[in-house]
């Protein structure tokens, strides 16, 4: 493992690490805090349909008391009971002992022999469930029995559902009481008001049965509002009457839907911190790495600049230092030694030049003087004073220059600038194809000058940053040859003050085509 991992390993545990546990821990929590807010709920529902159950009940034991009422007699309190509540459609009195049967019924009703036949038929089977209640009444506890399995009758309406009481008349002659009453009308009457009382806007209630076996959806008998068996619901029996369910839902989102949905946007704000994090740590690590290597450039440079300054001071001095002391004996010699002080002072002013400029550029200093002229001409010029640089270096340089006139509106230092910056290169590393051509030409409006080798070419990836500042591609070649890494930087903020750009052309081992174009000014034009 590289340092560089093993850092970003440690930057990535100390802050991602964290995140990630508590968005673990969240997604588990989730399901429990669900489970938990679900439970709640639904206890809340069940309490508010078993406060319902116990109205009903409450109801119910109302009418018992107005049938035990022994201020008249049982018959006149069922008759009672039958004209106050038109949900009750008949009720059939059984003494224990005798058997005998005293039915009577509301006044949409008409009953005939049959009834009294059905009627026993269900009694038939009753025997138990009547010696049970009766043992309850003994025991002081009037025990109101849901009759089950009463099939409707004809003679009624078709909505039929029934309970069953034990009760002693007048005489205190003990009795079964089968109340038969019509399912929707007592929910309407009796539980109707009752179940809009408790709906508060906040919730529907409704009571609805299955009437057939194997039917999917109840049918509805009362809701308080519109009640959907598609959403979720708590259902629970009816206690008082056989078969019939009581529904309750929430009304728009529920508790346990409101939890859920904030969990998740709790979920998804902490997973796009994590991901914000991610990114802040990536661009961290490119900055750093960019400024690492920024700094080993940096570095590079100095050591390159020294030694850059370094030889063509020593050959002046050491030239210099022969000529005082009068040890070169022939006139030729001097001219030479003379003139390669010149030409290795030349150098150190270029090398010099060339730093200076890039410090104003990063200082926002450098100021150009542009004035109108000729690249023809300003080339031209270029290559007389570079031809004996050219002979020294044993360069074949071709000069091939445009028939037309290029006008341009340059700062013809800094052009001359460029331009040596771009034919020393050529030369440096040329690799030993001495053969260069520099030309002159037009292209799409532009004045376009042109300096070809043979060299050893840049491959394409690194073409890409041939012009950032202290670069220097790596390869044996180029680090055999002197360098700072400026010229190409120098270069290319030259031509974007003019309004122009550099173009390389270049393929490794191939040679390298530089090409500096300008903008022509309006006289070519015309
Ligand atoms: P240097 O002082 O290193 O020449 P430059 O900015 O002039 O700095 O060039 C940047 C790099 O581009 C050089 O180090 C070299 O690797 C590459 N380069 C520039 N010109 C040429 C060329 N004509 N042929 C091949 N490589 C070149």
């Amino acid at each position: 493992m590289t340092k560089e991992v093993r850092a970003l390993f440690l930057i990535l545990i100390i802050t991602v690490a964290p995140l990630m546990i508590y968005a673990f821990i969240q997604v588990r929590s989730l399901d429990e805090d669900e489970q938990m807010a679900k439970a709640a709920y639904e206890k809340q529902l069940d309490a508010v349909l078993f406060s319902l159950n116990q109205y009903a009940d409450d109801m119910m034991n109302r009418w018992m008391r107005q049938l035990a009422d022994k201020q008249n007699s049982l018959s006149e309190n069922v008759n009672d009971l039958i004209i106050g509540n038109e949900s009750i459609q008949m009720i059939v009195l059984r003494n224990y002992k005798t058997k005998e049967d005293s039915i009577y019924v509301n006044d949409y009703v008409s009953i005939n022999d049959n009834t009294y036949e059905k009627v026993d038929q269900w009694y038939n089977t009753k025997d138990s469930v009547i010696n049970r209640l009766s043992e309850y009444l003994e025991a002081g506890f009037q025990k109101i029995q849901p009759a089950d399995d009463w099939m409707a009758i004809e003679e009624l309406r078709p909505d039929q559902t029934g309970i069953t009481v034990m009760i002693y008349d007048e005489d205190s002659v003990l009795h079964n009481a089968l109340f038969i009453l019509e399912r929707k009308f007592w929910i309407e009457q009796i539980l109707g008001l009752q179940m809009q009382k408790i709906d508060h806007d906040e919730f529907t209630i409704a009571v609805g049965h299955w009437q057939e076996e194997g039917q999917q959806w109840p049918t509805i008998l009362y809701q308080t509002t519109l009640f959907s068996l598609k959403k979720n619901f708590t259902k629970t029996n009816l206690w008082i009457l056989p078969n019939t369910f009581l529904f309750i839902q929430p009304k728009g989102k529920s508790y346990t839907e409101l939890i859920q949905s904030r969990s998740r946007d709790n979920l998804y704000l902490l997973l796009f911190s994590v991901f914000v994090v991610l990114i802040g740590i990536f661009l961290m690590i490119r900055n750093i790495k960019n400024t690492l290597k920024v700094a080993q450039l940096k570095s590079d440079f100095v050591s390159n600049v020294s030694h850059e300054i370094r030889t063509p001071l020593s050959l002046i001095r050491m030239y210099a230092e022969t000529l005082m002391l009068g040890r070169v004996p022939s006139e030729e010699k001097k001219k030479q030694y003379y003139s390669t002080i010149h030409h290795e002072s030349g150098r150190l002013t270029f090398l010099v030049n060339n730093i200076l400029d890039f410090s104003r550029i990063e200082a926002n200093r450098k100021t150009y003087r542009f004035e109108d002229s000729d690249l023809n001409i300003l080339v031209g010029r270029i290559y007389e004073n570079f031809s004996h640089y050219f002979t020294e270096h044993h360069v074949d340089c071709n000069l091939k220059q445009s028939q037309d006139p290029l006008p341009v509106f340059v700062d013809t230092q800094a052009f001359e600038e460029a331009l040596s910056n771009l034919i020393e290169n050529a030369v440096k590393y040329r690799n030993g194809k001495n053969k260069l051509d520099l030309s002159t030409f037009v292209s799409n409006g532009y004045a376009c000058c042109s300096i070809r080798d043979q060299g050893i070419g840049i491959s394409k990836s690194a073409q890409k940053h041939i012009f950032d500042k202290f670069y220097r591609v790596e390869s044996a070649l180029t680090q055999k040859t002197k360098g700072t890494g400026l010229g190409l930087s120098l270069v290319k903020h030259i031509m974007e003050s003019h309004q122009g750009e550099v173009i390389v052309e270049s393929k490794p081992n191939h040679g390298s085509t530089f090409t500096l174009k300008f903008p022509l000014t309006k006289q070519h034009h015309e």
